[in-house]
Order: structure tokens, then C-alpha cells, then sequence
């Protein structure tokens, strides 16, 4: 499937918010939020003196965002929604848990990568073992128990040494844990609403796709 090659820093002007989607740059004074806080394009200044956005924009902005922060494309977030939609309780908090067990998200909250998009490039090259398995599926889902951990033909890469210096347990999130020293990490349980600090409005997301 095509992905989406453009500028990302874009993705987070037309959202109005940093989504921290290129890693340590994001932190620096060179993030281009910092320098340009406003929509891109031509008319991109103008769009802040608008008149109040319809509640068919909001619901597409939250989706939206929601799709940009995991990198993910239209087709394959539809797929999740429908699939959050057949699982009991809340639809929208049932997609988010998904978008979090992926296994790229997994990586990335576990101190792998700085980003999403990295943690995604480093499952594709095949750096992860899942149960003891080689598993290079970024969409792969992770379910609590599963053990994931960079394989021994990659610990030795210099990027995993860096890594292995930098890996932080405490950092973690609280459905999951971190063993640094054997670059290991374990979903513990199920992600809750509350543990996902991502600032999104689910609910926008669960009336966008109820149209
Ligand atoms: Fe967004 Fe990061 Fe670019 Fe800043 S540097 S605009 S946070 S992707």
C-alpha cells in the first residue's frame, strides 16, 4: 500500500498541534510548529480567523489526527473501526487500544525508536522477535503476555547499542515493562483509557464513521 511521502511536518500545522511524529527533532527549536503554528498552504494564515468549524469538521480533524499520529491509511483505520465496533463496550476507546497494541506502537512506547514512523521502519527490517518469533508485521497485534524483543543478530547494531544506553524502565507505560538490559519488553495487560495519553477525542471519531 501506498504511504503517504510528504512533508510531515504539515500533517501536524493542519492539525494545530504537535504530534511529535520525527522523533528528537520535535523537541528541538527546529520543529516547524514552533516556527509556524498555522495551517500550510496559502490561505493557511487566514484559517485561524475562520468562523466556528462545523461539527462535521471537528469529527474529521479528530479522525484525522488519529490516523496521522499512527501513521496509519484510510482503508486500514476503517478496518480497525468496524472491528472496534464488533468488540463489547466503548467503540471508540476499543480503537484506540487496538491502534496501541500495534506492534509498532508497541516498540515505540517500549523506548525503541524516538518515532512511530521509526519504530515502523526497524519492525519492517526485521529487528523483533514476538514469543521468540521473527515478526516484521507493524500492524502485527499485541496481546497481553506476548514477549517482544530485538533479535540477537540486531544486538550487536550499532543503533541498538545506542538504544540499549538510553532505555529507560521507568518511562514505560504501565501495560507494559521493560527488561533494557536483554532489550525486552512484555505487554502486561490491556492498555485502558487512561493509560493512552493521546489527545484525541475518540467519541468525534466513533460519529464521523456513523454518519
Ligand atoms: Fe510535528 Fe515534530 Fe515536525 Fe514539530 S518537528 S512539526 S512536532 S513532526
Amino acid at each position: 500500500m501506498a504511504r503517504y511521502n510528504g512533508p510531515v511536518c504539515r500533517l501536524c500545522r493542519r492539525e494545530g498541534e504537535k504530534l511529535f511524529l520525527k522523533g528528537e527533532r520535535c523537541f528541538s527549536p527546529k520543529c516547524a510548529f514552533e516556527r509556524r503554528s498555522y495551517a500550510p498552504g496559502m490561505h493557511g494564515r487566514q484559517a485561524q480567523y475562520r468562523r466556528k468549524e462545523s461539527d462535521f469538521a471537528l469529527q474529521l480533524r479528530a479522525k484525522q489526527k488519529a490516523r496521522r499520529l499512527y501513521g496509519i491509511y484510510e482503508r486500514q483505520f476503517r478496518r480497525y473501526f468496524r472491528e472496534a465496533q464488533r468488540q463489547k463496550g466503548l467503540t471508540g476507546v476499543n480503537l484506540l487500544i487496538s491502534l496501541e497494541s500495534r506492534l509498532d506502537n508497541v516498540v515505540y512506547r517500549l523506548g525503541f525508536s524516538s518515532s512511530r514512523a521509526q519504530a515502523r521502519q526497524i519492525v519492517l527490517h526485521g529487528h523483533f522477535d514476538v514469543n521468540g518469533r521473527k515478526t516484521n508485521i507493524p500492524s502485527y497485534l499485541v496481546k497481553p503476555g506476548d514477549i517482544i524483543a530485538v533479535r540477537d543478530i540486531s544486538r550487536g547494531k550499532t543503533y541498538f547499542k545506542e538504544v540499549s544506553q538510553i532505555l529507560d524502565d521507568s518511562q514505560v507505560p504501565a501495560w507494559l515493562s521493560l527488561d533494557p538490559t536483554n532489550l525486552t519488553g512484555k505487554m502486561v495487560d490491556l492498555p485502558s483509557r487512561d493509560d493512552i495519553d493521546v489527545s484525541i477525542n475518540e467519541q468525534l471519531i466513533v460519529e464521523y464513521y456513523s454518519r
